[in-house]
């Protein structure tokens, strides 16, 4: 088993062999975690969550869920979930953009330049950011459509698990969302905290 810290606001890279499982967790509660997948063999193919509502008949990750890529192929099985299910695949990853329509000035750690560098060094510049599956993101969709983001009740320790179906590049950002923003708290507390990944 190998274990990698992605520090707060940060991302981080991990190789996931065809057959191990990646868990990833939020140790203080309540952390948005940004996820991409990659095929290995060829980051053209990347885990594409509106290809695999489709395919589960869910806009959110459940246990037993077999997540596609953007050619509609298994990357990865969902096996253990332990966050009752409080998880997002709608929503875009945050960019520099996002904090400005928040009125954030100057520069701002993203998940989407959290992903681009994770890939660099990866040895690959990555100009297209994928949907990501949002772990521990408590994004309610009611029945009309509509969407909203309460607080972040996430249980410190809660934790994903998935299995490899191919050999995979998988990054996992700590969302640095940290912006006063009526209706949108992505994160518990305003605070943006570290994930912990495994792989075994
Ligand atoms: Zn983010």
């Amino acid at each position: 088993m190998t274990k990698t810290i992605v520090p707060a606001s940060e991302g981080r890279s991990v190789r996931v062999a065809k057959g191990q499982s990646i868990t990833v967790r939020t140790p203080e509660g309540g952390q948005a975690a940004d996820f991409f997948a990659y095929n290995a063999e060829n980051v053209g193919e990347w885990l594409s969550p509106p290809h695999t509502w489709v395919t589960t008949f869910s806009l959110k990750p459940r246990p037993g869920d077999v997540f596609i890529s953007r050619f509609r192929r298994p990357m990865l099985k969902m096996t253990h979930d332990t966050a009752d299910g409080v998880h997002d695949m709608l929503l875009a990853a945050c960019d520099h953009f996002r904090y400005e329509f928040f009125g954030h000035k100057g520069p701002h750690a993203s998940c989407s330049d959290n992903l681009q560098i994770a890939m660099r060094r990866e040895g690959y510049e990555v100009s297209v950011i994928p949907q990501p599956i949002n772990f521990f993101t408590n994004i309610p969709v009611d029945e009309r459509g509509g969407l909203s983001g309460p607080k972040n009740s996430v249980p410190p320790g809660a934790e994903v698990t998935m299995e490899a179906l191919i050999d995979l590049i998988c990054v996992v950002s700590s969302c640095p969302f940290d912006m006063k923003a009526q209706g949108w708290e992505i994160n518990a507390n305003d605070a943006v905290t570290e994930l912990e990944i495994e792989v075994h």
